[in-house]
């Protein structure tokens, strides 16, 4: 690992510095209003853990006046009886906007989140657009069936896919941009309005996201962004009897605090939850190609990622010379500040996030995990912790069990060839979001897919891909984003049987 020194500051351009000294306010209903009680809290840069700007902190009473704006706009605004192609214009024109203001986006992303300025600039603010594009292609061919009926009589059957009405989205920090965007995209292609909530961690970028969605001209209310924390803006938008959906990203355990705060109304639910996902090898991989995946599946973003490669199962032989690779890819990683261009790995997002991770370290050096690399935090400002192998790992150990949301990995062998009992281990957590398997027997590969209970399975690589199904079996979650699955989780159906006789 490589420790890149921090300069004493970075030169931000105009527009990062003008937006950053704004006051920044909730967009309900088309305007940007302070919070009702005039409260507002910090954002924090990660790499120093000094503050950057401040926000409004949206409450109940904040909340009301978005949710009554959303439930207007689609009860009785111009979007409810909107085109598909209608809405397909204005997502690209929010693409086209993201695209436009590329730059500034990546800096205030990795300012607030603290991920490499490479990443926004590669993957998380290209990637939202392009989400928006491709959501924007379902507006207007979300389609119901034809159904020849089964009653005696001369009966004519048919669904339609309905938007679901006033969608509330809360979302982590992780991706922040990338995940306002994921529910921001399906729920408009199919119709609905939505108030979102940012993580209280990373709002910026969805701020200057609102800022575009007033120039492409979306009718007010549609999109309202109210900023603020999980037990209070949160809490009341889960509770709201406008809201016909919550949609959420986040933790499992804030995932089944809202599913039983749902009970109540029974509105409608989809979670994409947390994970500790495995990653196989089997002895035939190209190691090639696995190592550096393996690699990049568990330190990609710090390993901040729901569906990171936390554990890895390599066959005994192979696992030395796939572990010892990991732990090469670990040494020459270079940690340091996001906005430094060579930076490869970045501080975690927060003190809090900073602490847990840490603390499982601790945890797992009590237990008996034996460190093969990294394992320790780095410097003393920011949030910084290298990137770390775990072997020597026993079932019940928290580090095997947890989610750590961080770059931590536990390295585990195999020494059979029989898939069942591979897919046993792989399978032995809570969790079922995500599997990577890496094999040059595509036979294997695929009766292995077929053994693991995850909702995303890659053989040989790949990433998130916005036209594939993504989301969770077991805890990780309910629901798929993504794809046709990901817009239709934005509908309702409706059937209507005509009796032509
Ligand atoms: P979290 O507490 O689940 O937060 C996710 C979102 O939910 C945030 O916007 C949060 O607001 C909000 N929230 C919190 N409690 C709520 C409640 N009772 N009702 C409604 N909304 C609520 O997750 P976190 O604290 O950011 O991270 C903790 C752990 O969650 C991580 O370490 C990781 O295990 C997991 N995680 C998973 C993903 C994923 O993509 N699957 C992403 C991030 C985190 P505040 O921001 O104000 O708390
Ligand atoms: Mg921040």
């Amino acid at each position: 690992m490589t420790v890149i020194d921090r300069p004493q500051s970075f030169a931000l351009t105009e527009p990062v510095r003008g937006f950053l000294k704004k006051q920044h306010q909730l967009l309900i209903g088309g305007k940007w209003v302070p919070a009702l009680s005039g409260k507002t809290f910090d954002v924090i840069d990660p790499s120093t853990g000094e503050v950057i700007t401040k926000v409004a902190a949206a409450d109940a009473a904040d909340i009301d006046l978005a949710v009554a704006a959303a439930r207007r706009a689609f009860d009785h605004g111009p979007w409810g009886k909107s085109k598909g192609l209608e809405r397909a214009k204005l997502l690209w024109k929010l693409a086209d906007k993201i695209d436009e203001h590329a730059e500034e986006m990546a800096t205030l992303e990795t300012l607030d989140n603290g991920k490499p300025i490479k990443m926004s600039r590669i993957a998380d603010i290209p990637g939202s657009a392009e989400n928006l594009r491709y959501n924007a292609g379902w507006a207007g061919k979300i389609t119901g069936d034809t159904i020849p009926a089964s009653l005696p009589g001369n009966f004519h059957s048919y669904t339609v896919r309905e938007p679901v009405g006033v969608v509330g989205a809360i979302i982590p920090w992780n991706f922040p941009l990338a995940m306002a965007i994921a529910k921001i995209g399906p729920a408009l292609a199919a119709g609905c309005t939505i108030v979102l909530k940012p993580a209280e961690q990373t709002p910026l970028t969805a701020i200057r996201l609102g800022e575009f969605i007033q120039e492409v001209g979306f009718p007010e209310g549609v999109i309202n962004i109210v900023t603020g924390f999980g037990e209070t803006a949160g809490v009341a938008l889960v509770d709201h009897p406008g809201v016909d959906k919550v949609a959420f990203t986040g933790s499992t355990a804030t995932g089944k605090a809202i599913v039983r705060a749902c009970a109540a109304t029974l509105k409608r639910v989809s979670l994409e939850l947390g994970g500790k996902s495995p990653t196989v090898i089997l002895p035939d991989a190209d190691l090639a190609k696995a190592i550096p995946g393996a690699s990049r599946s568990i330190f990609f973003n710090s390993g901040q990622v729901c569906a990171a490669g936390s554990r890895l199962f390599a066959h005994k032989k192979i696992f030395d010379e796939v572990v010892g690779g990991i732990a090469e890819e670990a040494k020459r990683l270079k940690v340091g500040p996001g906005l430094s261009p060579e930076t490869e790995i970045g501080p975690l997002v927060s003190e809090e996030q900073f602490q847990r991770v840490t603390g499982y370290l601790a945890a797992g050096a009590k237990e008996g995990a034996r460190v093969m690399v990294g394992g320790q935090s780095v410097g003393n400002r920011g949030y910084f912790v290298e990137p770390t192998i775990l072997a020597d790992t026993v079932r019940d150990m928290s580090v095997r069990q947890e989610e750590i949301f961080g770059p931590v990995l536990c390295a585990m062998s195999f020494d059979d060839e029989d898939l069942e009992k591979i897919a046993a281990e792989a399978n032995d957590t809570t969790y079922g979001l995500a599997a990577t398997i890496w094999t040059r027997d595509i036979s294997a590969g695929h009766k292995l897919a077929k053994l693991l209970k995850a909702g995303s399975i890659r053989i040989n690589g790949g990433g998130l891909d916005h036209a594939v199904p993504f989301g969770g079996y077991k805890q990780s979650g309910w629901g798929r984003e993504n794809g046709k699955d990901g817009v239709e989780l934005f509908t309702e159906v409706k059937a209507v049987s005509v009796n032509l006789s």
